[in-house]
């Protein structure tokens, strides 16, 4: 009997294991997931917790629900994985061998690597939104905030959804808007980018938006410590930035175990082929969605797009035939922009996000680059997608990025 591992049941982990349970001789092999979690969180869905639009039961499913028949569920933390000996060694001692693997362990924050963050302002008034305890702590602390420095701080890149804190941002505009206390919050995006943005016309885009919004970009900001005992963030470069609440993106990091076993970068990120998305360390590991360290966003819709050719390229590989699916980079990001209206932006590795429309070009309903309350409703509307691809259920949309209906 073979093993087709799946390290990881989050976004990537549980549709591959499903995809290949479909398609391998269940008399020849056997499928694994193995998660340290019982509970799937979508992510996406942290957004809107801090603000009171969705609850626990929105973002919080068990991750049984998710997998399929035939696959062999493993609660356990993954402690080693040894690939030259094809074994991973799991915290409650079981030892499983495998013959494929796949890397799906995603990544997660690590406040505790910079000076301060975790000292006495942890969770009094620093918070963070990328998890789902951060979120919910986060949101009384937004509703009893009645004035005063508002800052968000991506301390380094990468990290995941790359828009996440622009969308943050904007929320929180409307929120304070809408409880008439705006003009009493001065609201501080401290990014160590040069502006909004990676790509220069999304980030003009977005940047016009803050500007509008009259939030304060500082920008080029490498955030090197935090002293609680006088509410200040400091750059490596010696700027202060003070703070009454401050939303801190930490460090984000994939699981330390890639690291030890040597396939992964300094951020514990499988070093993989960008198209092939196989390692290029060792010929039976692939690594998908946020723990690949490809140039891409780490995004649930990226996942969407790298699964069919990694799962057609691992196909191709069994059968000992050269791997002709490429995977091209391809991100499609709805950002809440407030005031229930959000824009778009799709690209690839080669191409910046443009304007134009999506999925159907020139007609849409979507408009990318534009903000539209068309556009808001595809990112509520994405989350009953989320759930509907995580049970199975394939969603027609094109892989490959397309350059019809945009305008260069
Ligand atoms: C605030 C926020 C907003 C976002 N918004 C969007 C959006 O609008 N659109 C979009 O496309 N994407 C968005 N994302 C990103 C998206 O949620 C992630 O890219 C996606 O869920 C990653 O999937 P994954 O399978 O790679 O990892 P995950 O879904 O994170 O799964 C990783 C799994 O590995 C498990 N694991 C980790 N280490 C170990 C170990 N040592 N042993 C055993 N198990 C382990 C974890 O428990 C987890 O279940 C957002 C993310 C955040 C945080």
């Amino acid at each position: 009997m073979k093993t087709f591992l799946v390290l990881g049941a989050g976004t990537a982990g549980i549709m591959m294991a499903r995809k290949m349970s479909r398609v391998l001789d269940a008399k020849q092999w056997k499928v694994i997931v193995v998660d340290k979690n019982e509970q799937h969180f979508y992510q996406p869905g942290f957004l809107f917790i801090p603000f009171g639009y969705y609850k626990k039961d929105d973002v919080v499913k068990p991750i049984r629900s998710f997998v399929a028949k035939g696959v062999e569920y493993v609660v356990a933390e993954v402690e080693q994985l040894e690939p030259a000996e094809n074994r991973v060694t799991l915290a409650n001692g079981r030892v499983i061998n495998y013959d494929y693997l796949v890397v799906a362990t995603g990544t997660d924050i690590h406040p505790e690597e910079t000076e301060g963050l975790k000292d006495g302002g942890w969770r009094q008034n620093i918070f963070d939104f990328y998890t789902y305890e951060g979120a919910a702590a986060l949101a009384p602390a937004i509703s009893n905030f009645n004035g005063g420095r508002f800052v968000v701080n991506v301390v380094e890149n990468p990290i995941k959804c790359p828009v996440a804190p622009l969308e943050f941002i904007f929320l929180a505009d409307a929120y304070f808007t809408r409880k008439g206390i705006r003009d009493k919050v001065d609201i501080i995006f401290a990014t160590p980018l040069p502006g909004a943005f990676t790509k220069p016309v999304a980030s003009a885009t977005l940047g016009k938006i803050l500007e509008r919004k009259h939030i304060h970009v500082e920008a080029e900001f490498n955030a090197g410590m935090v002293d609680s005992s006088r509410n200040v963030l400091a750059s490596y470069d010696e700027r202060e930035i003070p703070y009454d609440l401050m939303v801190s993106i930490p460090l984000n990091k994939g699981a330390s175990f890639l690291g030890a076993a040597g396939i992964g970068d300094e951020l514990n990120y499988v070093r993989v082929d960008k198209e092939t998305l196989q390692s290029t360390d060792y010929e039976n590991i692939w690594a998908l969605g946020d723990a690949a360290n490809i140039p891409a966003s780490k995004a649930g819709a990226v996942i969407h797009f790298q699964m069919e050719k990694a799962f057609k390229n691992i196909l191709q590989h069994m059968a000992g035939q050269p791997m002709t699916h490429h995977f091209d980079g391809h991100a499609l990001c709805y950002i809440e922009t407030g005031f229930e209206k959000a824009t778009l932006i799709d690209f690839d590795y080669t191409h910046e996000p443009l304007r134009g429309k999506y999925p159907v070009p020139v007609v849409g309903p979507f408009d990318l680059l534009g903000e539209t309350t068309i556009n808001h409703w595809g990112k509520l509307a994405f989350r009953y997608i989320y759930y509907l691809m995580m049970h199975g259920i394939e969603v027609p949309l094109p892989s490959d990025f397309s350059m019809a209906g945009k305008k260069p």
